[in-house]
């Protein structure tokens, strides 16, 4: 039999695939809008494909198991050496790596209530602990966070911006939390929205990992880069942490298609810029159509909104069935602990207009 904790976890819910939804409506797949998944609405990058394109005429071999390239360009990027560079099956392999380097049964990883969902499969997974404290605005409470420190705890699990919720956290705050963590915590420090950040708003957080040993900045490919279906991340920390990530990850963890697409994506920076741009016209799109619906929205750092219907939303709601309907796929987050709400990503302007008619419909 498995072990007890196992057996208690509940698997993670994906968004809904468009060619399911599809399926049930019997429409063409191209008729659907998933904005469910945080996604990148451009799609991947057209350097990546043609990265792509030549990468795939040598798959026969294995993957290089150091991902050198990739390492190489991220390494000129952060100016950190490579050494402090592991690179993910998406940052979930990174968040995954950390509950298995740090934590076993009878210890404890801390994160916040509307947290992202993988801290606490990944630390169910091991048999540790989970320490949830209450949330603050939607966001984290540092201050919590630290009070419930323990010897115990081995593990921090910190998301900026935060995941389901949109909340940022000036960095001042979490330096200041850096400065008093006990050294025998290692906190996650998940950017995977990062590169939506205003330029105003964000700091060189990769240095921060030079100043605190006990720190693992964890981000990804898979949203403002648009490779989320490659599954590529990479977290970045100094040697001792690096070096037990490297112990138990699977040697060829990043396949050839990815490493390649990542390296292209990467030096892509009219891409990255275009997503950022996007992007930040969505929030206001989304927002602003949310607030017109009288609807509550924590306003967003990422790139999805998170929105209180006020009634029940969950994957069988009323609410969420005429969206479907509508063949509009968003993400119920009653699994959060947030059963009245919803979050949507930013999609195309079209795909954004889409949604806001399909809610008003919905909500009439
Ligand atoms: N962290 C956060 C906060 C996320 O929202 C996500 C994606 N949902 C991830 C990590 C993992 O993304 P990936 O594994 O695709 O890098």
């Amino acid at each position: 039999p498995s072990p007890s904790w196992v057996r208690a976890i509940s698997p993670y819910v994906a968004g809904k695939p468009i060619e399911d939804v599809a399926r049930e409506l019997g429409l063409a797949p191209e008729t659907i809008v998933k904005l469910a998944s945080n996604e990148n609405p451009l799609g991947m990058p057209a350097s990546a494909r043609e990265a792509l394109g030549r990468a795939a005429s040598d798959l026969g071999r294995y993957p290089d198991a150091n991902g050198f390239a990739l390492k190489e360009a991220l390494s000129k990027r952060f100016g950190l050496p490579m050494e402090w560079i592991t690179l993910g099956n998406g940052s979930n392999d990174i968040l995954e790596l950390a509950a298995h380097a740090f934590l076993e049964p009878g210890k404890c990883a801390i994160y916040s209530q509307y947290s992202f969902a993988v801290y606490e499969l990944a630390t169910q997974a091991v048999g540790a602990k989970a320490v949830v404290t209450p949330a603050k605005d939607y966001g984290h409470d540092l201050q919590a966070m630290l009070a419930a420190v323990t010897p115990e705890t081995h593990l921090v699990f910190i998301a900026n911006p935060n995941n389901p919720t949109g909340t940022f956290l000036p960095y001042a705050e979490i330096e200041h939390f850096l400065r008093a963590l006990p050294r025998h915590v290692v906190c996650v420090l998940d950017e995977a929205y990062n590169e939506y950040l205003p330029s105003e708003l964000r700091v060189d957080t990769a240095r921060w990992v030079e100043r605190y040993p006990n720190l693992l900045i964890s981000r990804t490919f898979s949203k403002a880069y648009g490779l989320a279906g490659l599954r590529v991340g990479y977290g970045l920390a100094q040697p001792e942490v690096t070096g037990l990530l490297n112990r138990i990850r699977q040697p060829f963890n990043v396949n050839s298609l990815a490493q390649a697409a990542a390296v292209a994506a990467l030096a892509d920076e009219a891409f990255l810029a275009k997503s950022y741009e996007l992007n930040r016209a969505g929030l206001q799109q989304i927002g602003a159509a949310l607030t017109d619906l009288g609807l509550q929205w924590v306003p967003s750092f990422g790139n999805f909104i998170l929105f209180k219907v006020g009634e029940d939303a969950g994957a069988g709601s009323r609410v969420n069935q005429a969206l479907l309907k509508q063949g509009v796929i968003v993400r119920p987050v009653g699994n959060y602990g947030l059963p009245q709400w919803i979050r949507v990503s930013i999609g195309l302007p079209e795909e954004n207009m889409r949604f806001v008619h399909a809610l008003r419909a919905a909500l009439a």
